[in-house]
């Protein structure tokens, strides 16, 4: 005998995250009052499972000061919604999915900020934005003193983000340290952390340093 599923509700399967989408709008609210996820910019997710990989993400071009629950989809590990009648999700999702990959983390918050978009400009040059001496860095996971140096490198920005995901991944697979971020060209912020409040935590944090480091460069 064959046996029909029913079809799944999207709205019902997505109710099952209701804490976690609550805990993704705040961050969407909070990051557009600092100016970080403005006209729709921006994208967040949360890992709901690792294998198969299922995803919590925003949805294409919602205004991240103002989401509700019906602006998150769940796509699989290539970045498919997985739901008929979902919205579709956004176009950076592949770069979601390969962060995820690390085996630390369930959390991946990306920002467009004024401070971003110039410093990865200003130090595309140069690789990557090397922080050390301040005391804010220890505000991200493992680093227990302002004596340490934070790499964030810089990829250059492009449509084709299979490609960037990419060459992501080459990076993280040949870092030597723990890699807490990377910044897009003229683009904008990749953070992660074990849950949605460690990666809302790493995004105050950079956030924080990428503008100290932004204004002390103006400054001398
Ligand atoms: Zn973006």
């Amino acid at each position: 005998m064959v046996t029909v599923n029913p079809p799944v509700n999207p709205m019902t399967l997505l109710a099952s995250f209701d804490a976690e989408i609550d805990q993704l709008i705040d961050c969407g609210r909070y990051f557009y009052q600092r100016g970080w996820s403005v006209g729709t910019s921006s994208n967040y997710s949360s890992l709901i499972t690792r294998d198969p990989v299922r995803l919590l993400i925003t949805s294409s071009g919602k205004d991240k000061g103002n989401l509700c629950h019906k602006d998150f989809v769940v796509v699989d590990e290539s970045g498919k919604t997985l739901l008929p009648d979902q919205p579709k999700s956004s176009a950076e999702t592949m770069l979601h999915v390969q962060a995820i990959k690390l085996p630390h983390v369930r959390s991946v918050l990306h920002t467009h900020s004024v401070w971003g978009t110039v410093l990865s400009d200003h130090f595309f040059d140069q690789g990557a934005i090397r922080i050390s001496g301040y005391e804010m860095q220890k505000g991200l996971a493992g680093i227990t003193t302002h004596e340490s140096t934070i790499t964030l490198p810089i990829f250059e920005n492009t449509q084709d983000i299979p490609s960037l995901a990419k060459q992501v991944d080459e990076y993280m697979q040949s870092a030597t340290g723990p890699v807490h971020g990377y910044l897009i060209r003229r683009h904008g912020l990749y953070t992660w952390g074990k849950d949605i409040a460690e990666a809302r935590r790493h995004i105050e944090v950079i956030e924080f340093l990428l503008e100290v480091i932004g204004r002390r460069t103006i400054l001398t």
